[in-house]
């Protein structure tokens, strides 16, 4: 009886070994892409675990100040929101630096970034119109252009934003489809025109990019942690808490030391590493 149970053990744990053997073999023959992608997709998945999650303080927080910077470009720079966010995104949601450079050189600035003052051409009104992708003609009421007044059919827009919302975070700096032209594609527009996955994905990378670009908001740096932590600006001191319940100093990103400053904390870490690293040199030789 027991050298058969054994007998049994044995045999499944051959046959395990031997689907470990075969799995392993499929996935050396697997093309590299194919670990691409899914590398992209459980990113992706967690990115959604983490800021779908919008009862969260922190996350509302991120979302409303995101709002507040938007805002207060459009009000200083007395511009749209929707040309206001274009700004922001391309100058890495830096208030600040959205404002030297603006107030620096405007013309320059409008230039680099597709913000036209006046259309490039003047939009058909009322005369039927050759589509410049498809090249059908429409009635004028049914073609749709950005600030330059290059005309598409809003099927073609359709397409070419939603293309460019499924090729990645692009979407957000998108221009007209007019090759000569580098006029910007503003918010209102992709909203218009997309289905609502579109706009889901859209705005996941609208937020996510506020996240990555922002200095006021960093990555977690406790081992295995994936939450975005805030900092508020004014608060007082460096410290910070992360929700998986690890303490940072915002500065440095070693472990809270208030009141201690960064630099002396800096010179511990330096003097603590070395001292280890003596005493594991002189463990070795005892
Ligand atoms: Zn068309
Ligand atoms: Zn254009
Ligand atoms: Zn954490
Ligand atoms: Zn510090």
């Amino acid at each position: 009886m027991e050298s058969e149970d054994e007998f049994d053990m044995q045999d499944a744990n051959a046959s395990a070994e031997e689907d470990d053997f075969y799995s392993g073999g499929d996935d050396d023959a697997a093309p590299a892409y194919a670990f691409d992608s899914d590398d992209a997709d459980v990113a992706d998945y967690e990115f959604i675990d983490n800021d779908s999650d919008d009862s969260d303080d922190l996350v509302s927080n991120r979302h409303q100040r995101q709002e507040e910077d938007i805002t207060r470009i459009s009000t200083v720079l007395s511009i749209s929101k929707v040309a206001a966010s274009i700004l922001l995104r391309f100058y890495n949601w830096s208030v600040s630096k959205v404002h030297d450079e603006w107030f620096a050189d405007e013309e320059r600035v409008r230039k680099a970034v597709g913000l036209l003052e006046k259309p490039a051409v003047q939009f058909p009104d009322g005369e039927e119109m050759t589509c410049g992708i498809c090249f059908e003609n429409y009635p004028s009421d049914r073609l749709l252009a950005a600030a330059c007044g290059h005309p598409f059919c809003s099927s073609c827009w359709t397409g070419y934003i939603s293309t460019a919302i499924n090729d990645g975070p692009g979407c957000l700096m998108l221009r007209c489809p007019d090759p000569s032209c580098g006029a910007a594609v503003g918010q209102d527009m992709i909203y218009l025109l997309s289905s609502d996955e579109d706009k889901v994905k859209y705005n996941r990378y609208f937020i996510r990019s506020y996240v990555e670009d922002n200095r006021k908001t960093k990555w977690c740096p406790a081992p295995g942690c994936d939450y975005a932590v805030d900092f508020v600006v004014g608060s007082g001191n460096y410290d910070v808490t992360c929700r998986c319940s690890y303490s940072f100093c915002w500065n440095c990103t070693e472990e809270a030391h208030r009141p201690v400053d960064c630099d002396t904390v800096a010179k511990w870490v330096l003097k603590n590493s070395a001292e280890s690293e003596n005493m594991n040199w002189y463990g070795s030789r005892s």
